[in-house]
């Protein structure tokens, strides 16, 4: 039998061997601790690639802030922010160049694409803090409970954002269409099926008809309601009814 020191010495070999292994392949767990991949803290939690561009970085949140409040009220997540201008901090994380991301309340995560193009990084910036503002009223449950339909979270990031890029207006049957993804996991097979110009589009234009009918005030309503067990669709439909009486 080996002696305890021992085994205590070889769990701590393992347990490091495995974390710098981590830390040497490129990929989202180097969020964690972004200023050791020549990332430069901007501001508290906010992580760059480029300094030189840190104004319009931070007014880019500042901006995304601002429509939350105007949203929700307050805030309640401070995610932290990585910020990539170029591709080499994109493949430092292990990301492709293309994607915004909210990593649960915790991270957001902007691609070079952001930067690229003016005004795009407030578009995405806005989107992906909705995301992060939604998940943390919420909570983890989000992960599997389905309590807001997919095509609802990813509607009103997209319609809060105001993005220009895709159109409010669809018809009845693509409205149908989206409103079956209930789930993060199924996104990905409606984005392949109709492009994503639809797939938001047609998600954004769902939650438009909801704030027209409801408004903004009534959208925050459905919201807590669901988000304290009530069913989403049930509430939704008592709401529209009641507003049109
Ligand atoms: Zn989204």
């Amino acid at each position: 039998m080996r002696r305890p020191l021992q085994i205590l010495a070889s769990i701590v070999f393992v347990l490091t061997t495995m974390s710098i292994a981590a830390a040497a392949i490129p990929g989202p767990q180097r969020m964690l601790a972004p200023q050791l991949y020549g990332m430069t803290e901007i501001a508290p939690g906010v992580y760059a690639d480029r300094p030189e561009r840190s104004d319009e970085k931070l007014a880019a949140i500042r901006y995304a802030e601002e429509k939350m409040r105007g949203f929700f009220g307050t805030l309640k997540a401070s995610p932290r922010y990585v910020l990539c201008s170029e591709m080499g901090c994109e493949k430092t994380f292990g990301f492709n160049g293309n994607t915004a991301q909210a990593f649960g309340w915790q991270i957001v995560h902007l691609p070079p694409r952001a930067f690229a193009e003016r005004g795009l990084d407030r578009i995405l910036m806005t989107h992906e803090l909705f995301h992060a503002e939604l998940l943390v009223r919420w909570g983890p449950t989000a992960l599997w409970d389905e309590k807001i339909p997919n095509w609802f979270n990813e509607g009103m990031a997209s319609y809060l954002s105001g993005d220009h890029r895709i159109s409010l207006f669809h018809d009845e049957e693509t409205k149908a269409w989206i409103r079956k993804s209930r789930g993060f996991y199924d996104w990905s097979t409606f984005l392949a099926d109709r492009g994503w110009k639809r797939a938001y589009g047609a998600a954004a234009a769902n939650v438009a008809d909801i704030d027209h009918a409801i408004g903004k005030d009534g959208l925050l309503t459905l919201i807590d309601r669901t988000i304290a067990g009530e069913d989403f669709d049930t509430v939704l439909t008592e709401m529209k009814a009641h507003r049109s009486r």
